[in-house]
């Protein structure tokens, strides 16, 4: 399996509640090596340009809200298999839903409120890496 990035987001609901280094440590534990990192705050313009692919689910406005309340960890993760491996780690959207021993089944709050976000393909992960980072902040 060839090595990949994937743009990985440590959500408002878990940086409120301290939990960056527990998030991070799941992922080193899985294989996934943090080649870039910045804790920012999102500009509303941010999160509606990033979450643009929503724009018309019912759940889009309040997801903008949600994601504009506080700080979020923006990182880029690099690993053999990178995308579908986060997601693994990350579990399913619902938390109630997630396997045993995800971040989202440990840690999310509700399916709004779940945690972290993780690239879905490699088109997206490429886009959205390039959304926050320049290839100089990117160290492998
Ligand atoms: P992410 O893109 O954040 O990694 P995902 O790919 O698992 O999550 P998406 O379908 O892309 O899920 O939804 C993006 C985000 O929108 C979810 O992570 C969640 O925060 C929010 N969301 C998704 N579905 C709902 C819903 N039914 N109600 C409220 N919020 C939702
Ligand atoms: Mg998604």
């Amino acid at each position: 399996m060839a090595m990949q990035r994937t743009l990985s987001i440590i959500k408002p609901d878990a940086t409120r509640r301290n939990l960056t280094g527990e998030i991070n440590a799941r992922f080193e534990k899985a294989g996934l090596r943090i080649v870039a990192q910045r804790r920012i705050q999102l500009s509303r313009a941010q999160a509606e340009a990033f979450y643009a692919v929503h724009k018309e689910r019912p759940f889009y406005n309040d997801l903008c809200n949600f994601m504009t309340s506080g700080p979020v960890v923006v990182q880029a993760l690099e690993g053999e298999d990178a995308i579908a491996q986060n997601r693994k780690v990350m579990g399913a959207t619902n938390p109630a839903e997630a396997e045993a021993g995800t971040i989202r089944k440990d840690f999310a709050e509700s399916i709004e409120a779940n945690s972290v976000h993780g690239s879905d393909a490699p088109e997206t992960a490429a886009q959205e890496i390039a959304f926050f980072f320049a290839g100089v902040d990117i160290v492998g």
